[in-house]
């Protein structure tokens, strides 16, 4: 059984600790390999080699940062097949799928080697006499990542290509139920050219967590996972004077309005109810039915959910695959029985699937649960699972007030065939990522992603314009090449434009 060992300094390193954490293959149900726990001396070496790498390439040229990025993006394309093959391996999901994440991910690299043009600073001329201004922008020196399971290779993505290309040296700490890609990820950068010791992995636990968040050699954290986590990580680090962002779970409505293609908007819901097993913070888990459309639209998703291919993510034709552990499974399984015995009706029911030749995958079928109300542990709980619940309201109005009164603010989509509605939507929802006909609106690498209220703690969205600003401080420089005469002797009042 392969064992991943932690990634410090350029190399593969065992570190002090005996403690390790099967990884499954939950397709099989069965561990395929195992991961190093660390301690926090682990993660003390990796911040002394970070420490020791941010001397030089904190001074390395934007254009030489940028070239590496160039390189590592060719090497993800070459590698792009075994990488997908190890996510779906230990994640569960379809390679399709797993190769999708893989490329949204890559676009973050795409947009890191533009750190050039991102890093051009500003000049304001003369803003006095024979005085002028500029601001400039700097690396924070070591910083952290540490991220959930189920985009092990994209959220990771979401980082460390841009911290790195802003001169700051990165520690991953990754999921440690699917470490595998990371592990690849950190050869990749080395046969890029990144110096060692830029890009380190430190795999473990809460340990490992808190190591991380106590460490005074560390200037900024990045989570994302899910929000108990995001919380306890944000306090954590805050406490200790770090830099931030912490992104959390989600509960994202799909709001159909009478005036929707309903077809169109049953097959998108499908989609982004059960894709990667609805275990997606962009899933769409709540579908919010308004006026009389609601029994056709139940009706629409029933046919399509019941279509759906369910085998291990390796099957050619698997739309959807396993999740992630026997625990997400039984909690989801949990989770629909509770629905039920709350009277909740159910239209499709996936506890009882199996998929044979392999009984013992951690297997749950598309799930569909109608007549919700807002008190179920169905709608107010996060499953992070493939279940679609339907609540029905008489207004737009309602719908809004709905999502609004939900603590988290991800995503969340609205199908209408009206230009009024949409614009009232986007406008009046208190949630970060909005779709208009687009359920997963996941924002693309130049954009910045990030939700509201308990779905981000800190004050920075993630990866685009607003990463590049998490991972780095700003300086203004004011500057006279004075040529020295009566007027330009210093005054003791404060200095004024003139
Ligand atoms: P998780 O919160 O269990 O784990 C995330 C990270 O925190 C992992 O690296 C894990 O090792 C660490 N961790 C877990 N328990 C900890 C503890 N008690 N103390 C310190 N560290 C701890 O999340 P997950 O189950 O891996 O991922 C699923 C969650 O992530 C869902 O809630 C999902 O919505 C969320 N998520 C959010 C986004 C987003 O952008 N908002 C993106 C992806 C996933």
């Amino acid at each position: 059984m392969t064992t991943y060992d932690h990634w410090i300094a350029g190399a593969s390193v065992s570190g002090e600790s005996d403690r390790f954490a099967d990884v499954y293959d939950p397709a099989v149900g069965a561990p395929k390999s195992q991961v190093r726990l660390a301690t926090a001396g682990d993660v003390d070496a990796a911040v002394q080699a970070a420490a020791a790498a941010y001397e030089t390439w904190g001074e390395s040229s934007v254009t030489a940062r940028s070239r590496i990025m160039f390189d590592f993006r060719q090497l993800l394309v070459e590698h792009e097949d075994e990488l997908a093959a190890i996510i779906s391996s230990e994640h569960g999901k379809t390679l399709d799928d797993a190769k999708g994440e893989v490329v949204r991910g890559r676009e973050v690299v795409e947009f890191a080697a533009g750190i050039p043009q991102l890093l051009k600073g500003e000049f304001s001329d003369q803003v006095s006499g024979g005085v002028d201004s500029h601001t400039f922008r700097q690396a924070i020196g070591v910083v952290a990542g540490i991220t959930p399971f189920n985009f092990p290779i994209m959220v990771p993505l979401w980082m460390h290509p841009v911290a790195i290309a802003c001169g700051n040296t990165f520690i991953l700490k990754p999921s440690e139920r699917d470490p595998g890609a990371s592990d690849l990820v950190a050869r990749l950068y080395q046969q890029a050219g990144l110096p060692d010791g830029v890009f380190n992995v430190v795999h473990g636990d809460k340990v490992a967590v808190d190591a991380i968040l106590e460490h005074p050699g560390i200037a900024a954290v990045s989570f994302v996972g899910s929000t108990p986590i995001a919380k306890y990580v944000h306090e954590g680090a805050s406490r200790t004077g770090k830099r931030v962002q912490a992104l959390g779970g989600a509960k994202n409505h799909a709001v159909v309005m009478p005036d929707a293609d309903l077809d169109f908007a049953a097959d998108h819901i499908v989609a982004a109810g059960y894709g990667s097993a609805g275990q997606r913070c962009m899933a769409i888990s709540a579908v919010v039915a308004v006026g009389p459309a609601a029994d056709t639209l139940v009706d629409k998703i029933r046919e399509r959910s019941t279509g759906l291919k369910v085998s291990v993510g390796t099957d050619p034709d698997a739309e959807m695959g396993p999740v992630v552990t026997a625990a997400s499974r039984d909690r989801i399984v949990d989770y629909i029985g509770q629905g039920e015995d709350a009277g909740a009706k159910v239209v499709v029911d996936g506890r009882d699937l199996v998929v044979e030749g392999h009984e013992e995958g951690f297997f749950v079928g598309p799930t569909l649960l109608d007549q919700v109300t807002t008190d179920m542990s169905v709608y107010t709980d996060e499953i992070f699972g493939p279940v679609l619940t339907v609540l029905r309201v008489p207004t737009l109005d309602a719908a809004i007030e709905l999502i609004n009164s939900n603590p988290y603010g991800n995503g969340t989509a609205v199908f209408t065939s009206s230009g009024e509605v949409a614009r009232t939507f986007q406008r009046k929802v208190h949630v970060g990522m909005i779709g208009i006909n687009v359920p997963v609106p996941v924002p693309m690498a130049f954009h910045s992603f990030g939700g509201w209220k308990d779905s981000l703690f800190g004050d920075h969205h993630i990866h685009g314009p607003e990463g590049v600003r998490f991972y780095t401080q700003a300086k203004v420089v004011t500057t006279r090449w004075p040529h020295v005469s009566e007027d330009s002797l210093a005054q003791l009042n404060f200095p004024t434009a003139h």
